[in-house]
């Protein structure tokens, strides 16, 4: 025998009553034919939301607001439509008549209520108990149209109860006897149980707290030694965190009681935690179905449970606590404060939640519901008051916006290390712990967090303790150009080969370019990311775009800055600070002034988030990486020297006897190669960039100012008005750069454009190298960088390639984002 219990949900409208039907037909026949178990009981909740409401009518009606009474004809139609749609219309005005018999003694009950302007917990418990009431009569009409022999049953003739009105307590003796009285008499029929509520031992009406229904089902199979309870809700079983808040949960199929316990009392509303201990105590199975998928095999809740892939079972988390903080010297090695401290407080019925003691016995905090608070406070202090008269408790404090979230399993008693996993994923991403419980059984271990980073935190546990799911970077890109652009395709061609191969999943959730900016913490398809930006996005705001960020708080957030913009560097640091990591081939940040360098370093180590841009320089050659290495590893550099600027280098490979050197500039400023001025890159001002990034790179403290430029360009060059007039001084300086490549020639050697740092000195010139140097034979665009050191002094460590173009750029940009996915845990 089996009692089935269906949930606020699974009665909530025409169509979710229809499965309740199905389901219970099914099993009578298939109980019929002998598979499976008689159905002892049928359990209902109210419609979904009608507690909630009754609540707020009650409210209303002691304000004396006479909206109520339209709040209560909503109740009603909704009553009347279930019977509309699934009674045959001769039987209906029977049911019609009943249900309205209740709706009146309801309003009879609110016109008092609303004259007197007074509600006690008494008469709100009264109020609440309408919705089970109404809602078990219509599904037990509707049974009975369906030739079921249902009976209404109203729970308060069976669940006899203390006076704790709203949370009343089980009188188990005289309950079971009830219960198994009025078994005995129905015979074959179907009793359709009011969940939630019960009667005092003088027939007042009380609730069993809200989510009561769950300890309703429970009380009844235990009471009738049911084979199994069932519990039918709108989702696949229990699963490993509240899909609503982590949509990667997943399904739990067998779990013990004491972690559906612990689950439950830190917030899995799934279950009811009272509804766990009358099938405890019985050995009583209890099954958590899916009244809207069926056939799912849900979560099978009993003593033992299989053995299953993670270390612990699910995570569960109460968005709103308090923490009352009890503090004193005075406290120290005094025994019984805590407990008078815990009798107090069970004198007065407050429920903690979480109780957290620092060896020094200095102070102890605990976790309580934030509507207590200042009743708890007020109980202390008057407890309290001699003590904190006489200097021994010295502070009774209350921090509010706080959340609890529990890891929970019985496969954390046998491992280590699993706080250590848990503290730190939550520092990694920037979540301070207030507080921190353990479980003396062991199965759970709690942490009292900030509420507005609780979204965060359950996803980034989620992540890492369930790791068959693949990790997330959430990534926010600003400027798509065309590095923005390709970094795009080239993450949508990779990202299967990331999520199957190296568990890493890349989700666009920002882009942003200079007109419009477009986010979704679900995810942008990178498929139509354009697409999306043109029709959704609003006008780029880059503030907005950071609080935005900020507000979003994702666990393991990328921004990626692929602009040569001045503004955006000046919020790294905020984002840093908010525990988003950073990478960009944009220089400005790192060239500015030492001091703003070494800053936005810092930030990041403290904050262990990253901050990555190997392609400030040579685009995606390994160029920054190799250089942290040398020096991390303890190597010490003498030199460096490099070509940096891909376009220089094409100018003075191609520069040869015969061809003027106009005529080159004009060649690869017509291949794209320079910027639309090509003084901008002839001027030197970019390689003097990248070399001071470099030299910083090695170790060495220097400021803009300490990079000498040897400028290239005669004096009429630099000042003409226009593009053409360059070109036309160019042109008129003919001889100024033929003479400078016949001097090169004369000698056997080549011209080249080099960045030095020797000697803690900084030079950017024009020089003319030798045969035997390995800047000789250069080729294209290609950069050249020969590093000397303690290590490699005889002969330098020489990268050589293609340091341009937005190809490699963005491989190198891609390249960072996933080696901060490889630090995440
Ligand atoms: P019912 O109305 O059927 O009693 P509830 O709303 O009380 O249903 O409980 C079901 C809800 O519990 C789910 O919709 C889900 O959002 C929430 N929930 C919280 N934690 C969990 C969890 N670990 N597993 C499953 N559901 C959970
Ligand atoms: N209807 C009650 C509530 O909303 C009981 C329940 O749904 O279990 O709390
Ligand atoms: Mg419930």
């Amino acid at each position: 025998m089996n009692v089935l219990k269906f949930g606020g949900t699974s009665v909530g409208s025409v169509e979710s009553i229809k499965q309740v039907i199905n389901i219970i037909e099914k099993q009578r026949r298939s109980d019929e034919s002998g598979n499976s178990d008689t159905i002892g009981a049928v359990v209902l909740s109210a419609m979904g939301g009608v507690t909630n409401q009754l609540i707020e009518i009650g409210r209303m009606a002691t304000e004396g607001n006479t909206d109520y009474m339209e709040l209560v004809r909503r109740i009603e139609d909704r009553h009347f439509n279930i019977i509309k749609a699934l009674i045959p219309v001769k039987e209906q005005s029977k049911v019609f008549a009943t249900v309205r018999g209740t709706v009146n003694e309801l309003e009879d009950l609110l016109r008092g209520v609303s004259l007197i302007r007074e509600l006690s917990v008494r008469t709100m418990d009264l109020i609440m108990s309408f919705g089970e009431r109404m809602s078990c009569t219509v599904v037990s009409e509707c049974l009975k149209s369906r030739g079921i022999p249902a009976r209404f049953c109203d729970a308060r003739q069976l669940i006899k109860t203390d006076t704790q009105f709203s949370m009343a307590e089980v009188d188990y003796p005289t309950t079971n006897a009830l219960i198994q009285d009025y078994f005995a008499t129905i015979g074959t029929d179907l009793p359709v149980v009011t969940g939630f509520i019960g009667s005092t031992a003088k027939n007042e009406t009380t609730t069993l707290g809200r989510g009561g229904s769950d300890y309703t089902a429970s009380i009844l199979g235990a009471a009738l030694n049911a084979d199994v309870i069932d519990i039918w809700t709108d989702v696949d079983g229990m699963m490993t965190a509240d899909p609503r808040k982590v949509p990667s949960a997943f399904n739990i199929p067998t779990i013990t009681y004491a972690e559906a316990m612990e689950l439950s009392h830190f917030g899995a509303k799934v279950i009811y935690p009272p509804s766990l201990q009358p099938a405890f105590a019985k050995n009583i199975p209890i099954r958590i179905l899916n009244t809207f998928n069926a056939d799912h095999e849900g979560t099978f809740i009993s003593r033992t449970a299989d053995r299953r892939d993670y270390t612990i079972t699910g995570i569960s988390s109460i968005d709103d606590i308090a923490l009352v903080n009890v503090q004193g010297s005075g406290m120290i090695g005094v025994a019984g404060v805590s407990a008078k401290l815990f009798s107090t407080l069970a004198h007065h019925k407050i429920s903690v939640v979480l109780i957290s003691q620092a060896s020094s016995e200095h102070s102890i905090c605990f976790a309580i519901d934030p509507r207590s608070a200042d009743r708890v406070r007020q109980i202390l202090e008057a407890e309290f008051a001699s003590e904190i008269e006489h200097g021994h408790v010295d502070h009774i404090g209350i921090e509010r916006e706080l959340s609890i979230i529990a890891t929970v399993g019985e496969g954390m008693k046998k491992s280590s290390g699993i706080a250590g996993k848990l503290f730190s994923v939550l520092g990694k991403n920037g979540v301070n712990i207030i507080a921190v419980a353990q479980g003396s059984s062991e199965i759970n271990i709690s942490v009292v967090i900030n509420k507005n980073n609780l979204s965060k935190a359950l996803t980034a546990i989620h992540n890492v303790f369930f790791q068959s799911e693949a990790r997330i970077i959430n990534l926010y890109l600003v400027g798509t150009g065309l590095i923005g652009k390709t970094l795009l395709k080239q993450i949508s061609a990779q990202n299967h080969y990331l999520s199957e191969e190296k568990f890493l999943k890349i989700r666009l959730v920002g882009v942003s370019n200079t007109k419009k900016m477009l986010l979704d913490p679900q995810g942008i398809a990178l498929d139509n990311w354009q697409e999306r930006v043109l029709t959704e996005g609003v006008t780029t705001s880059l503030p907005a775009l950071i609080e935005q960020i900020k507000t979003y708080n994702l666990p393991n957030s990328v921004f990626i800055d692929c602009t040569a913009d001045k503004d955006i560097p000046l919020f790294y640091e905020p984002l840093l600070n908010a525990n988003v990591s950073i990478v960009t081939p944009n220089k400005v940040a790192n060239s500015g002034s030492y001091e703003e360098y070494r800053r936005l370093q810092r930030t990041a180590v403290r904050r262990g988030v990253k901050f990555l841009y190997e392609t400030n320089v040579g685009a995606g050659l390994p160029i920054i990486n190799t250089l942290q290495g040398l020096l991390t590893s303890g190597d010490r550099f003498l030199k460096i020297e490099a070509i940096l600027s891909g376009t220089l280098s094409y100018i003075f490979n191609n520069f040869r006897p015969g061809v003027s050197f106009a005529a080159i500039v004009k060649e690869a400023k017509e291949k794209g190669y320079t910027e639309p001025d090509p003084r901008e890159d002839l001027s030197g001002m970019d390689v003097a960039r990248k070399i001071l990034i470099l030299a910083r790179e090695a170790g060495f403290p220097l400021e803009p100012t300490d990079v000498t430029v040897n400028n290239l360009l005669p004096q009429s060059c630099l000042l003409a008005p226009s593009v053409p007039a360059f070109f036309d001084e160019l042109v008129r300086n003919n001889d100024y750069f033929e003479n400078l490549l016949t001097e090169a020639e004369s000698k056997g050697e080549k011209l080249r454009y080099v960045a030095t740092f020797e000697n803690g000195k900084v030079t950017v010139e024009l020089r003319s190298v030798d045969r035997e140097h390995p800047f000789y034979s250069l080729s294209g665009a290609d950069n050249i960088l020969s590093f000397t050191t303690e290590r490699y002094k005889e002969r330098p460590l020489v990268i050589k390639g293609p340091g341009a173009g937005a190809e490699v750029t963005a491989t190198g940009v891609f390249a960072d984002v996933v080696t901060i996915g490889s630090y995440l845990a």
